[in-house]
């Protein structure tokens, strides 16, 4: 589904990203991991050309990431993203958030995307709040909001970045359980996250990044219990 094939991003004269390569299956589940200022962020940004790569390629669905727009734009619609700040628009109720892309992006009519909407609002168990503004929801519930808002433009993969880390604890498994049932439901999966109880579950990888590289990459059992790289494993020391 994604091909990075080596691939390097300068900010400035900053090499934020130095030789990545990375091939992400069809209904595979990675697990991204890594010290902050690592590249985390910024390496799944290029992915949906939030951010601009200046060497290799980047793969999405058979489509190569250039300047060309309407390839962006094709990427773009197949691609969904969740961060750690829901950015979810303020002024529009939750419902509205949810069908907004869908009417505007994929020309579907208004009735059939508040239904689309509804349908994945139940998944993330919050129907009841759909005619609530997003600032009257918890922090949980805005992230639920965030998930199912990606979710109404049936995207083939979901990149997520940190999206329990804004949260408080009580409400991290709630989102954290709406993210595993979208991996059984077979989604492919890029999950910048230092949940290393989701990443045992659920990740078919885990990949550790340091200073713009990836430095390992593993199942996560060989990856927990048998880190190879003295980078990963003072990083396990720390955050186990
Ligand atoms: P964290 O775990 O803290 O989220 P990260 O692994 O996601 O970290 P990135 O946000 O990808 O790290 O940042 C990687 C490096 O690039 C950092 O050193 C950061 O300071 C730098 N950086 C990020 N965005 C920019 C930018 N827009 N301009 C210049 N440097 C940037
Ligand atoms: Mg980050």
């Amino acid at each position: 589904a994604i091909e990075i094939k080596a691939m390097h991003k300068w900010y400035g004269q900053f090499h934020v990203l130095k030789d990545i390569n990375l091939s992400v299956r069809h209904g595979e589940r990675i697990v991204i991991c890594g010290p902050s200022g690592s590249g985390k962020s910024t390496m799944i940004r290029c992915i949906n050309r939030l951010e601009e790569h200046q060497q290799g390629h980047i793969i999405v669905g058979g489509i190569e990431l250039t300047d060309d727009l309407k390839k962006i734009d094709e990427i773009r619609r197949e691609v969904g993203m969740c961060f750690q700040h829901f950015n979810l628009f303020p002024h529009l109720t939750v419902l509205q958030n949810c069908s907004l892309a869908p009417i505007w992006v994929r020309k579907m009519p208004k009735a059939k995307a508040e239904e689309v909407a509804m349908k994945y609002l139940e998944r993330v168990k919050i129907p009841d709040q759909a005619h609530k503004f997003p600032g009257q929801l918890s922090g949980g519930q805005q992230q639920r909001v965030a998930i199912a808002r990606s979710l109404c433009m049936s995207p083939k993969v979901m990149l997520f970045d940190e999206p329990t880390s804004a949260l408080d604890p009580e409400m991290i498994k709630e989102v954290l359980d709406v993210m595993i049932e979208l991996a059984e439901e077979g989604m492919t999966m890029l999950c910048v996250t230092h949940e290393m109880g989701f990443a045992k579950t659920v990740a078919d990888r885990v990949i550790f990044m340091d200073e713009g590289q990836i430095v390992e990459e593993n199942e996560p059992g060989e990856f927990f219990n048998n880190p190879q790289n003295d980078r990963t494993k003072l990083f396990l020391s720390q955050i186990l």
